[in-house]
């Protein structure tokens, strides 16, 4: 029989791990449900859905929606199954064969992998090894030809940040489009959304699966000019994104003052949970901007994941990624999983 295209012969299926364990810290989720007046609401809203008929393909209301909150109109969003369907899309209509898209490498690995999947050219440049911070090497990126550049802010799973500058320095010296992969912001409360107005070659990507509480929805948005708008929905499957997704993700953006208060208490327990891990022997912390934080430990990193696992704490191992030898990743949960994690480390460094 035949075999698939070779770029995708080369891939590995991505896949994490699958591991049962009592707290779980290790996909940067919110530790939190939705609010049960949400979940009312979606109830009311479940009995009132036309299920018989097919969503709006172009998820209009809520573009509207989203749009308005920037100050935008439905024509500079689009909507995808998580962020990860809009990456896809982004790379069916910049990406695909003869073309290259950049990454700061160690970076959220779905773009190397999309990229790679539609026979894009990958180009990885590495952040310094002591801090990992990509500030300092993205002006490698400016001579590079490319179609995409993608710079993850604050950046998963390192937690760093780029000043506003840097990347205003950046859209001025690249003809790539420039995704900003705003993921986290809600945490960081930085967004080059106000660089719209001045660069064409900008778009920022969001999601609703961490501070929103829905990563089991599936649902992320990116921002842009109308012209890559319109691109991305030349190249977007054609009923992508569900009925229910479309009104769930109404609702929860229309509330989305709602998540203000659990976002705090996050950001609280990061620095919390900052501050002790700091105190712990044997590690070195990075510091974090978002909802999650990395470390490196002196004992290979699988024999910390595996003695975390075995008292009941699943977190994330990233040593598999470029410059991050023995480092894990761990997500801020609540109080006490954070507590049940700390102690549990303790016990295994
Ligand atoms: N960007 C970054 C940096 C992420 O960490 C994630 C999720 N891990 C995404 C995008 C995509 O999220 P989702 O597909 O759940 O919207």
């Amino acid at each position: 029989m035949i075999g698939p295209r070779p770029q995708v012969a080369a891939l590995k299926p991505y896949h994490l791990p699958d591991v049962k364990a009592d707290v779980i810290l290790s996909a940067n989720e919110s530790p939190y449900n939705l609010p049960q007046s949400i979940i009312d609401e979606i109830k009311r809203e479940f009995d009132r859905v036309a299920y018989n008929r097919y969503p709006d393909p172009l998820s209009l209301e809520l573009r509207q929606l989203i749009g308005e909150c920037y100050n935008l109109g439905a024509d500079n969003v689009i909507v995808g199954n998580g962020g990860d369907e809009v990456i896809q899309n982004l790379f069916l209509a910049y990406g695909g064969p003869g073309r290259k898209a950049v990454t700061f490498d160690p970076m959220f690995e779905i773009y190397g992998i999309t990229g790679r999947i539609t026979g894009t050219e990958m180009v990885s440049i590495l952040r310094l090894p002591e801090d990992l911070l990509a500030e300092p090497v993205i002006a490698q990126s400016y001579d590079i030809d490319a179609a995409l550049v993608f710079l993850c802010c604050p950046n998963n799973p390192t937690g760093d940040m780029v000043s506003p500058e840097k990347i205003d320095e950046l859209l001025r010296n690249t003809s790539a489009l420039v995704i900003i992969d705003e993921a986290y912001a809600e945490f960081s409360k930085q967004t080059a959304v106000p660089l719209l107005s001045e660069y064409e070659n900008l778009a920022i990507l969001r999601t609703f699966s961490k501070a929103f509480s829905l990563a089991g929805l599936r649902a992320g948005y990116l921002l842009a000019r109308e012209g890559v708008i319109e691109n991305l929905l030349k190249v977007k499957l054609f009923f992508n994104f569900s009925r229910l997704s479309q009104s769930i993700a109404k609702i929860a953006f229309t509330h989305r003052d709602i998540f203000e208060a659990k976002i705090e208490v996050i950001l609280k327990e990061r620095d919390r949970l900052f501050s002790e891990l700091s105190k712990t022997d044997h590690i070195k912390v990075f510091p974090s901007e978002s909802n999650f934080i990395l470390f490196r430990t002196e004992k290979p990193a699988t024999q910390v994941w595996q003695g975390l696992l075995d008292r009941g704490v699943l977190i994330r191992n990233s040593s598999n990624q470029a410059l991050l030898e023995n480092c894990l990743r761990v997500t801020v949960g609540t109080p006490e999983e954070n507590n049940i994690f700390l102690k549990a480390l303790r016990e295994v460094v």
